[in-house]
């Protein structure tokens, strides 16, 4: 008796499948047969019409059989190449099919019979001819039924017959038996298939309408995964206990501030204050545009936490933000006596060695750096407070190695993103939300042009009366893939083309993503000091940077980015007093351009402009930039399945008030599942 296969047995029990197969199957990531089950196809290839030859269209794949009417004929072509070709007919008409390289095919093709094809038809001069079709011999009259087939991804050593004849295999020998991971009620109220029938349907597929629920259901599945993940750690961390950090008096502090805060800003501090003190594990995430004061919020929650008598730690995505926050805090802090320190990998050895020691002693109170101040090897004295600047997601896994470090400190993230707050919900769902709805009084108002290529010149005068009034511009290049060498090329080649022919007497500097953190940091330092009349950049200044003396943005190629994008690019300017401006170059004329790119010239407000770029894009803009962080969908793309992952997420929620840790016994294996969707390198995020 063979041992009965089951959704954990290695693939190679699967009838037809042998070493070398299994092997090719691992590089895809598939070791089991429930592995296997869930390597979802990338597509369909729908055969179920049956064409005549006068039917097929060039260009377009189809079904059709027909009778084999020449002997197969092999011509040998240069480089020992051979082609094997042969005519075949049906009543209606003729295809001469071609094969190439596989001469010993002309023995296994036999004249007078009738043969079922599928294949794309080319047409010429000559008739109609096809390469390479699937071709199979016709057993008894009739053409068999089609289907809508599954096109997998495949790797080398493993054909697709091979995966489709192991999906059918496995399909056969344990399908019905592949375990639920959601429970029935949840099933019956939304009205999803069950979990055999959804792959059986999802890989060989009856119908449109089966595929189309059994996708549903797979996807679904996986967003109540996501969402009730969410929904658990919030849950988890609702319940860990913090440090707890009464409220100190904090007019020392208020009263070294040149202004008073915004209402906004006051409403967040008091509800990262109201955690602080409340015994539980902060974990909040303050969203507030572009120039809102989050660094300020960031401050008075460090303050509290120092005055406590912990310490406070802030991390920026980058050194020269990281300087930037030194600058800010060791200003406001020193007159008060608390002790700033500054850690970046850059440091003389000397300084970062005497900076780790403070950090460890416990002298330094508040300690700026980049996220390598927790990775690397810092030991904190009592690290109470982290303070995530522009991170849109403080990585899970970033959280567990603090907390393997033994310290569990309460966590502020800061982004600038406005995200509609119902997405906002959604996406991080494992945090509370703050948001600074409001901007510093007199803040100004950054005059937005859209113009086209003839305006050129009338841009660059523009850039030189910056330079002549004493300040600098960034000209940003469209956002270029970064592993595209010849694409990047073009940004340094702009770059100097254009300091050699359009600016030959300004200073000009380039800055892209795939430089070195270290010649980055060293260009932007040379922007701030005032070295540098223009920066080409591409987005790598979308985030934080700040120089005061830039009142001037140029963005090529504008049609090419998000509004929301735009938007934080242009904030990198109208940072000091003076007067600045944002140029739009786009060489679309279409009103739907026009449209889109006009929102910014007429409004400031960055969530104005997000709502409006949610109306015009769908949410796929805003997932594309949350996303990461948040464990990977194998099918359901969060940009696409909106409405779904609201019902998903109403679904999880649902159940998890009524069983707030998945305890209950029907719920273990859902429970394994969204374990093992959140789990990281350092293991089991929920424990
Ligand atoms: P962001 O939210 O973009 O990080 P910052 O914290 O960098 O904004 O603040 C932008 C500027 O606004 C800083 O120069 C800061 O000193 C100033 N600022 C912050 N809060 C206020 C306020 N309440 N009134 C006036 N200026 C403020
Ligand atoms: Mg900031």
């Amino acid at each position: 008796m063979p041992k009965a296969i089951t959704p954990d047995s290695e693939i190679q029990a699967l009838k037809g499948v042998g070493p070398k197969q299994a092997e090719a199957f691992r590089r895809l990531g598939v070791r089991t047969v429930g592995d296997l089950l869930r390597l979802y196809p990338r597509g369909y290839e729908d055969r179920r019409k049956l064409c005549t030859i006068a039917e097929l269209v060039p260009g377009e794949a189809c079904r059709f059989v027909a009778l084999v009417a020449s002997t197969p004929t092999v011509a040998r072509l240069a480089n020992r190449r051979t082609v094997l070709q042969f005519r075949a007919v049906d009543e209606t008409g003729s295809v001469r099919i071609s094969y190439f390289n596989l001469p010993y095919l002309k023995n296994q093709i036999h004249v007078g019979q009738t043969y079922q094809f599928y294949g794309r038809v080319t047409k010429n001069n000559y008739g109609l001819s096809m390469i390479s079709p699937e071709m199979e011999p016709l057993v008894g009259d009739e053409a068999p039924e089609g289907a809508i087939l599954p096109v997998y991804p495949l790797t080398a050593g493993l054909s697709r017959k091979q995966v489709i004849s192991a999906m059918r295999a496995a399909l056969d020998a344990c399908g019905d038996n592949v375990s639920e991971i959601l429970p029935p009620e949840v099933l019956a109220a939304h009205d999803l298939a069950d979990a055999g029938s959804a792959l059986a349907e999802l890989h060989f597929p009856a119908s449109d309408e089966a595929l189309a629920r059994a996708r549903r259901k797979i996807m679904f599945e996986e967003l109540f995964l996501l969402a009730a993940g969410l929904a658990l750690l919030k849950n988890r961390r609702a319940k860990l206990s913090g440090r707890r950090y009464p409220p100190v008096d904090d007019r020392p502090l208020r009263g070294l501030l040149p202004f008073s805060l915004t209402n906004a800003q006051e409403r967040v501090i008091a509800e990262g204050l109201a955690d602080l003190a409340s015994g539980r594990l902060m974990n909040r995430l303050v969203q507030g545009d572009v120039g809102s004061g989050k660094t300020l919020v960031g401050a008075f929650l460090a303050y509290h936490v120092i005055q406590n008598g912990d310490q406070a730690a802030m991390m920026a995505p980058t050194e020269i933000l990281a300087a930037q926050h030194y600058a800010t805090l060791e200003k406001i802090f020193a007159p008060l006596g608390i002790r700033t320190v500054l850690l970046t990998g850059k440091m003389p050895a000397a300084a970062r060695r005497a900076a780790l020691a403070e950090i460890a002693s416990g002298e330094a109170q508040m300690i700026v750096g980049t996220h390598a101040l927790i990775s690397g090897g810092v030991e904190f004295s009592a690290l109470g407070l982290v303070i995530c600047d522009e991170q849109q997601r403080f990585g899970v896994a970033q959280r567990a190695a603090l907390s393997a470090k033994g310290c569990d400190p309460h966590m502020l993230v800061m982004s600038a993103t406005p995200i509609p707050r119902t997405l906002a919900l959604i996406l991080y769902g494992d945090l509370d939300l703050s948001i600074i709805d409001e901007l510093p009084p007199g803040r100004q108002v950054i005059d937005t042009f859209l113009v086209g290529q003839p305006m050129r010149q009338r841009v660059e005068a523009f850039v030189r009366k910056q330079k002549a009034e004493g300040h600098q511009t960034y000209i940003v290049c469209p956002a270029i893939d970064e592993s595209d060498m010849d694409e990047l090329k073009s940004v340094t080649e702009y770059a100097e083309s254009i300091a050699e022919t359009v600016y030959p007497d300004l200073a000009v500097a380039c800055l892209h993503g795939r430089m070195k953190s270290a010649e980055k940091d060293a260009i932007m330092a040379d922007f701030v000091s005032g070295k540098t009349d223009v920066l080409v950049s591409t987005t790598v200044i979308e985030v934080g940077v700040d120089n005061p003396n830039a009142t001037l943005v140029v963005i090529e190629n504008a049609e090419r980015f998000g509004l929301s994008q735009l938007h934080q690019l242009r904030g990198r300017v109208g940072r000091g007093k003076a007067k600045s401006y944002c140029i739009l170059i786009s060489a679309h004329t279409d009103a739907a351009t026009k449209e889109r790119l006009g929102i910014l010239c007429k409004t400031n407000d960055g969530y104005e402009i997000a709502r409006k770029d949610l109306e015009l894009r769908g949410p796929g803009s805003f997932f594309g930039q949350a996303q990461s962080g948040l464990p990977s969908l194998r099918m359901a793309s969060l940009a696409t399945e909106l409405p779904l992952l609201h019902e998903a997420q109403a679904a999880a929620n649902e159940l998890l008030a009524a069983d707030p840790t998945l305890s209950a016994s029907g719920h273990t294996a859902l429970k394994a599942q969204v374990e093992q969707l959140f789990s990281t390198d350092q293991g089991n995020t929920f424990n």
